[in-house]
């Protein structure tokens, strides 16, 4: 059987493994196929490239942080992965960078936030856990389990920490400028984790419907974030839309519980992806 995980981060972004650590681990879990998706970051392409291993082939991508104007009060958040693009196109090169440098802003007012109530942790420090990558609230997780005040990453996401309390957004790109965007660039896209009622509130499936015109390319069904009936909606809509189904683990390291190649993506989806980008090749 074809393994292939398509959605993994590293530490580029807020996984826990560095980009080398992460293509060794794919092959320990019996990979075939890996994609790279740091948040909002192709950082750890180079050196993922450079160690990958013999065996396991290398898609290239990111996880863009988008969001979605449409609904009446106030805009949904939502991730698309990027796949097999240029990084070097200069609208989408300049649209990562203002993503990385409202990260780091949006960082720092959560850590003003907390410094305001006492919480000893302090922004030199959430920057150095980020270690040049994308700064995410993973790393403010990170120095509130230093301080002693959670034990886990997902209890540092409770709403009286992250989740709510000192929840600051982040300023992301327009849903469909992020479609239009990758596909300039040659990449492809596939709308992560679409119905992940547990992360906040999910777009409606008119956008979905919406962006397969503007030219999304698919979606991911099989996520540790969906239920079995959350899975199934999401493969009929991509059946009924002609878009392509993915699955992957969202590996994170550490940082969350699950495994790499827990969720697999099917071989013909895979080779669907490949044909379709024309920005960088697959590697290994
Ligand atoms: P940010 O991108 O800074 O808004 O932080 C969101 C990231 O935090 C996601 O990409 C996940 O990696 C992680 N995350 C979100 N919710 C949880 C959770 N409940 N437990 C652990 N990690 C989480
Ligand atoms: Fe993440
Ligand atoms: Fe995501
Ligand atoms: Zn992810």
């Amino acid at each position: 059987m074809t393994r292939i995980d398509l959605h993994c981060h590293s530490t580029a972004s807020d996984g826990t493994l560095t980009p080398a650590e992460l293509v060794r681990a794919g092959v320990a879990a019996g990979l075939d196929v890996m994609a790279i998706t740091d948040h909002d970051t192709t950082g750890g392409w180079p050196a993922a490239a450079e160690a990958l291993p013999e065996g396991l082939r290398l898609v290239r991508g990111a996880e863009l942080s988008c969001r979605w104007h449409g609904a009446s009060d106030y805009p949904i958040a939502l991730h698309m992965l990027a796949y097999l693009f240029d990084p070097d196109e200069p609208r989408l090169a300049a649209d990562l960078a203002r993503l990385r440098t409202d990260r780091e802003q949006r960082a720092e007012k959560i850590v003003a936030k907390l410094s305001a109530d006492g919480v000893p942790i302090t922004w030199n420090e959430v920057y150095g856990y980020a270690a040049g990558g994308s700064v995410g609230r993973p790393h403010i997780a990170q120095a509130l389990i230093r301080a002693g005040l959670v034990r886990t990453t997902s209890e540092a996401f409770a709403s009286r920490w992250l989740g709510a309390r000192y929840f600051v957004p982040k300023a992301d790109l327009d849903v469909f400028e992020a479609v239009r965007a990758v596909r300039v660039a040659g990449g492809v896209t596939v709308f992560a984790h679409p119905r992940a009622t547990s992360r906040g509130r999910v777009v409606p499936d008119r956008l979905i419907v919406e962006l397969a015109e503007a030219g999304l390319f698919g979606l991911e069904a099989d996520h540790e974030d969906h239920s079995p009936a959350e899975r199934a909606h999401v493969r009929a809509l991509a059946d009924e839309l002609g878009l392509v189904v993915t699955g992957s683990s969202d590996f994170h390291g550490t940082h969350k519980t699950v495994q790499l190649g827990d969720f697999l993506t099917a071989p013909e989806s895979y080779e669907k992806i490949v044909s379709a980008a024309t920005g960088v090749p697959v590697l290994g």
